[in-house]
């Protein structure tokens, strides 16, 4: 190998999604004799791009074709099926490698703290965005889709993913990987009307403009915006003259066409409101509807904020879907800023509650940075993380003894750990079954099925 001396350079990356596969990617190109071993949860590896892009957006998946190619280097081990700090100890991982790379991401959903949260037909877009995807966490949710009008709350790239999914044809799906308990559910929707609605004005929706745009070119769905809606403030009008106003004033002229368009009296309905926060989720035993506060913007341009007027609305609906941001999770023996979700770094090293640096403990992606971004906003997050991870660990370090040294890892302690080789029979089997059904895969939902597809012991 080049430029190396001694004993190989041994990392061990924590999750087995986007920022961790572009970790180890800088890694195995970074000149040094690296041993990468990545660690993941689930028996499949991908995280986000498996379970969080949207079945009917096929092209965002092909970065799984690049991350293939990282797990099939020389150097490159997938450990699936193991939870670190619960089968394999922190301590542990940093005792046996040279440095450990937290590529977790951002698995918990951000609260809307109002009563009623939690009303049955209250649902987080993480659940559903899982449910669809089939995610193994959440394959057994359900979902009253016989309500007919739907708000969700927030207005991101999640919210476009969530309405769309709703808002579909069974035909515009079919033929997508979304598992096939969602397909069946979602045929047999009631779901008429889909509120999105933000807290801030349409200058401040935080849709890509690509997404925004492909919910007017629905099958069946009509968009509705009520141009008085898209009436702007001189703040917002400010923000559009600058560069960084762009994709805002692109917004709001998409919107401004949805406002345009006649009603064609298509099946279903998706209804953009604006300036609105929600303050209860009402029902008796389930969602009723939801009572927003009109809001109006205060503040600067590109720093306004939403302030509450006092005015109240109620908007009858028997579905809420949250989507107002993810969070990361904590793990044991690992510093956690619970406000932020995010693991605390200082240029990508992890660091304690005094703003000590933790040897060894780097982190990249969500879980280092927050939940924004697209998927190769990832790329220079993780390369920036190798960098600091290169810069601190000498040439010449002491050998260290990687997985062998872990009885989970190695097989020891007779957990099943589905190596990379695994994963591509699962893989195979999952297009085997998608074949019939003119599908791209048909995901196996439960960690048992993929087990048991390897004829193991579950363990
Ligand atoms: P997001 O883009 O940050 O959107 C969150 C939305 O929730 C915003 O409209 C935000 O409003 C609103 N919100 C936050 N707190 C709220 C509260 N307390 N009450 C009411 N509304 C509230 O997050 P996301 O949609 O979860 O997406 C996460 C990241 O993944 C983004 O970077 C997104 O672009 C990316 N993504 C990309 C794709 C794609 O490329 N196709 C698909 C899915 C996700 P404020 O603006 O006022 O805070």
């Amino acid at each position: 190998m080049p430029e190396s001396q001694g004993a190989p350079l041994r990392v061990a990356i924590v999750g087995a999604g986007p920022s961790g596969f572009y970790a180890a990617e800088a890694l195995l190109k970074s000149g040094r004799d690296v041993r990468v071993d990545m660690l993941e949860r689930l028996p499949a590896p991908f995280g986000l791009v498996r379970f969080g892009v949207a079945p009917d957006h096929p092209k965002l998946k092909e970065a799984i074709a690049v991350y293939d190619r990282i797990a099939r280097s020389p150097g490159f081990r997938f450990y699936g099926n193991v939870t670190v700090g619960r089968d394999v100890p922190i301590e542990a991982l940093a005792q046996a490698y040279h440095a450990v790379i937290f590529a977790s991401g951002a698995e918990s959903d951000r609260r809307l703290g109002v009563p009623g949260e939690d009303l049955p037909g209250s649902y987080t877009a993480t659940e559903f965005v899982g449910w669809y995807n089939g995610h193994p966490d959440y394959r057994d949710r359900t979902f009253d889709l016989s309500q007919e009008v739907a708000v969700i709350v927030g207005q991101g790239n999640v919210a476009a993913d969530v309405c769309r999914i709703l808002a579909k044809t069974v035909d515009e799906l079919r033929h997508t990987d979304i598992t096939e308990h969602a397909l069946e559910a979602l045929a047999a929707s009631r779901v008429r009307e889909i509120h999105v609605v933000g807290r801030r004005g349409p200058a401040q929706a935080k849709f890509t403009a690509k997404e925004l745009r492909e919910l007017g070119d629905l099958e069946d769905a009509d968009v509705i915006v009520d141009p008085a809606e898209l009436a702007l403030n001189p703040e917002s009008l400010a923000e559009f003259e600058e560069r960084r106003g762009a994709a805002a004033k692109k917004n709001v002229e998409i919107l401004r066409d949805f406002a345009a368009r006649p009603d064609r009296g298509r099946r279903r309905h998706i209804v953009f409101r604006f300036l609105l926060s929600p303050v209860e989720v009402v029902g008796q035993d389930r969602v009723e509807g939801v009572v927003f506060e009109r809001n109006r913007l205060s503040g600067p341009p590109f720093e306004q904020s939403a302030r509450g007027t006092g005015d109240r609305v109620e908007l009858p609906a028997g579905l809420v879907f949250r989507s107002i941001g993810y969070k990361g999770t904590a793990m044991a023996g690992v510093p956690f800023d619970a406000r932020q979700g995010v693991f605390p770094t200082r240029d990508a090293r992890i660091i304690d509650a005094a703003g000590a640096i933790v040897p060894g403990l780097y982190a990249c992606g969500w879980i280092k940075r927050g939940p924004t971004g697209i998927i190769g906003t990832n790329k220079p997050c993780s390369v920036a993380t190798v960098a600091s991870l290169l810069a601190d660990v000498p040439a010449d370090a002491p050998p260290k003894p990687g997985a062998e040294a872990i009885p989970a890892l190695a097989g020891s302690d007779g957990r099943r750990v589905v190596s990379y080789d695994d994963w591509i029979a699962i893989d195979q089997a999952e297009i085997g079954r998608g074949a019939p059904k003119g599908k791209p895969r048909e995901k196996f939902t439960s960690v048992d099925e993929m087990l048991d597809l390897l004829g193991v012991s579950r363990r």
